[in-house]
Parts: structure tokens; C-alpha cells; sequence
């Protein structure tokens, strides 16, 4: 048992305790700016004044603490990761890079040890995107590259995105205060990995090389509808048929260009047991750390599904609906997280990740960096999304590591 084993299990019971601001009482589900947001900030603010921060909440409903160095001219390392979850979700997505920071700082405090910089730690009140449809509002107002045309969003109560904010006591109209462009020099998330790498590894943490870009698509292929008894088999143009192909083919090119694709939504829009599909939908979501390579990998599924709707006297359209490159996480702030996890003792180990995060609007305006720690299975986005305390101690004390040997240069 080490010095962190109380701050990793204070970690633990703070994550249960947030996980009581659920909007459904049958389920994790913490939307931006709803009354749980507003519950969830107020907690998070208390821990962090505990922690002998100073606190406050800023335009977009972002929760930040702040530990000022007694040199004025410091640099600022920022901490932090989203407070929202998706609709039945888990309790850690997030949650866990707002909370554990927050535990070292209170071990820092406990110790009497300062740091040669300004700490800072945020907990993004919008990431998932669940409740406007647009991602990574809370850390976007903080890179400064908040769209104006947000404004018009609403949500599935018909409540546009400027009352929801005045409902929570916020001011759309000054969001553009929550921008802290040079006034970042460094941002580190910690995260739960949400994928099986680092067990598979018999890993606690890993350092993130670079986050996934993603492009998707809608794809819509038509055919032409007939009776299931009456039409031969040779003179079909069943639309289902030639989905279910251009499905395996997708899977098959993205092994071959090592990126990772998948189907997740087919619509049959006819539907119907005994007629032969006229129509049908279905969505690409396509992937890779290296945007050249996805690209490369996506034009090969392009050519292959085009030439089995030509084989199958189909009609394919692919419209893209979402295009993202990847971030690479900054090489200094990785080999300083690596050095940690040496010092620490345990194999360095290095990976990609597959899921967006803050950290990529955070890239905007400062170095990034972030540190996976091991989930259950990989499993999350679900309620069986589980961690381990002693990985908590783990990721602490490499976190500590990180800090009291991380001398971070002033932006300039
Ligand atoms: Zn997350």
C-alpha cells in the first residue's frame, strides 16, 4: 500500500458520489446544463476548495480550480477532462480526470508540497454533445473556437442552447471570456483508456500518442423493390443484399490499411418479410491516427462498394457527415508522462486513441498530452463500465511524478 492508496480510494468514493447526479434514477445520465450539471459543479467546487483551491465557474458552465505558484510569472499546467455522460453511461468516462487530479492536489496539500508553476484543473461541462448534438462545447469555449451558429441548436425539448444557458445563470452572449487562449502553456487529460489495450497488456496506464481523426458517412443504396415469391433470383436488385456485402468489404479493406471502420446503423427501408429491399441506408465511421493513411484506407472502400453496386445493378451515393483529423499529442509532454511511468516503475507503453476527447479541442491553444488508465474489459459508454482503485494509485502516483519533475516552458 502506498502514500496514494487513501487519495485513490477518496478518488473512487468521489466518483460513486457524482454518479448520484443522474438525471434518470435508473441510470448514469449527466446532460450539459441540466440541474445534475449544476449539482455536479457545486460538489466538484467544494472538493476542489478542500484541496486549498481557489474556484469558480466560468461562461460555458466549465468548473475550474486553481493552485497559483508564489512566482507570478509561472507557466500554467491545466488538468482536466468532462463532467457529463452519456444516456446510461458510466461513472468514470471523464469523471475520473476531473476527480483524481483533484486527490493529488489534496495529497499535495496534506504534505505541505508546492510546485514550481500555477495548477489548474477544469471539469468541461459539455463533451458527449448528448444534449445539443455538437461535441465538446465546454472545452471549445476554452479554446476559443466556440461556432457562433451554436446558438440556433436545440435540444430534445425543444429548448434552444441561449435558454438553457440562462437557465444554468449563464450569459451566451459573453462566452467569448471563456476563452483562454495564451493563457495555457500545457494540458494533460487523464482518461479511462474505453478500449481493451491496456488490459490486454496487464497494464495500469498508458501514454496516448495521438488521438483518432474520424470521418463518417451516409450511404444510400437503391435498388428496386419486388416480391419475394415472384421475382427470380438472377434478376433481383436487392439493395439489403448488396448492403450486407459492402458491409464484410468494409470490414475486410480496414484490416487490410490497418485503420479501424464500422457500420453501426443499416436502415432496410422497405422492411418487410416478403419483399425484396428497394432501399436501404447505412453509415461508415472510419478511423486512424494518421489522417493520409484513413483517407488512403477510405478510398479503397469507396472504389470496392461502388464496383459491387455496379456488379449488383445498384445505385450507391456516399455523402460525408462528419470529417475530424487526428491530434498528435505533443512529444515533450509524452516523454515527460513516459519518464514518469519508468520512474514509477512499471513498462512504458504507448497508444493511439480511437475516441475523441477534450484534449483535442484543448490542441487548439497549448501542447497536449493524456494518460489512459486501464477500464474493465474496455467497456464504457455502458453502466458495466468499471475501474480498479489500485490502477488509481498507480495513475496517481505516475501523475506525481509527472509534476514534481515536469518544468514546463512559458507560450510565448
Ligand atoms: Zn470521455
Amino acid at each position: 500500500m502506498s502514500a496514494f492508496y487513501p487519495y485513490a480510494t477518496l478518488t473512487y468514493e468521489r466518483c460513486e458520489q457524482l454518479a448520484l447526479f443522474s438525471q434518470d434514477s435508473s441510470c448514469m445520465d449527466r446532460r450539459y446544463l441540466s440541474k445534475e450539471h449544476q449539482q455536479t459543479n457545486h460538489q466538484v467546487m467544494l472538493w476542489m476548495q478542500a484541496a486549498g483551491m481557489r474556484t469558480w465557474q466560468d461562461e460555458a458552465g466549465n468548473q475550474w480550480g486553481a493552485l497559483t505558484s508564489s512566482k507570478p510569472d509561472s507557466p500554467t499546467l491545466v488538468l482536466g477532462s468532462h463532467l457529463d455522460t452519456v444516456p446510461n453511461g458510466g461513472k468514470y468516462d471523464g469523471i475520473l480526470g476531473v476527480l483524481l487530479p483533484i486527490s493529488l492536489v489534496q495529497y499535495l496539500q496534506d504534505t505541505e508540497q508546492s510546485l514550481p508553476f500555477n495548477l489548474q484543473i477544469v471539469g468541461f461541462g459539455d463533451e458527449e454533445g448528448t444534449r445539443f448534438g455538437a461535441t465538446l462545447l465546454g472545452s471549445r469555449a476554452v479554446a476559443g473556437t466556440w461556432q457562433e451558429n451554436w446558438s440556433a441548436l436545440v435540444d430534445a425539448d425543444d429548448i434552444g442552447l441561449p435558454q438553457a444557458m440562462r437557465n444554468f445563470g449563464l450569459d451566451i452572449n459573453k462566452i467569448r471570456n471563456c476563452s483562454r487562449e495564451q493563457a495555457i502553456d500545457a494540458f494533460v487529460e487523464i482518461h479511462i483508456e474505453q478500449g481493451p489495450v491496456l488490459e490486454a497488456n496487464n497494464l495500469a496506464v498508458g501514454v496516448v500518442s495521438a488521438i483518432a481523426g474520424a470521418r463518417r458517412f451516409k450511404c444510400t443504396l437503391t435498388g428496386f423493390a419486388g416480391h419475394a415469391g415472384t421475382v427470380p433470383m438472377h434478376m433481383r436488385q436487392d439493395a439489403l443484399a448488396g448492403a450486407a456485402e459492402m458491409i464484410l468489404a468494409i470490414e475486410a479493406l480496414a484490416k487490410v490499411h490497418q485503420v479501424v471502420a464500422t457500420v453501426g446503423k443499416l436502415t432496410c427501408l422497405s422492411g418487410a418479410t416478403n419483399v425484396i429491399s428497394g432501399k436501404t441506408e447505412f453509415s461508415i465511421d472510419i478511423r486512424s491516427e494518421n489522417d493520409a493513411q484513413r483517407d488512403i484506407a477510405f478510398a479503397a472502400i469507396e472504389q470496392s462498394i461502388q464496383a459491387i453496386a455496379h456488379n449488383r445493378n445498384l445505385t450507391l451515393q456516399i455523402c460525408q457527415t462528419h470529417s475530424a483529423n487526428a491530434v498528435l499529442c505533443d512529444e515533450a509532454l509524452q516523454n515527460k508522462l513516459t519518464q514518469a511511468i519508468v520512474r514509477h516503475g512499471i513498462r512504458p507503453f504507448a497508444l493511439a486513441s480511437g475516441a475523441g476527447h477534450d484534449t483535442m479541442a484543448m490542441a487548439n491553444i497549448c501542447p497536449v498530452g493524456m494518460l489512459f488508465m486501464r477500464c474493465e474489459k474496455g467497456i464504457s459508454h455502458h453502466p458495466a463500465e468499471a475501474i480498479r482503485t489500485d490502477d488509481v494509485e498507480q495513475t496517481l502516483a505516475v501523475l506525481n511524478h509527472f509534476m514534481q519533475t515536469f518544468h514546463i516552458p512559458k507560450q510565448t
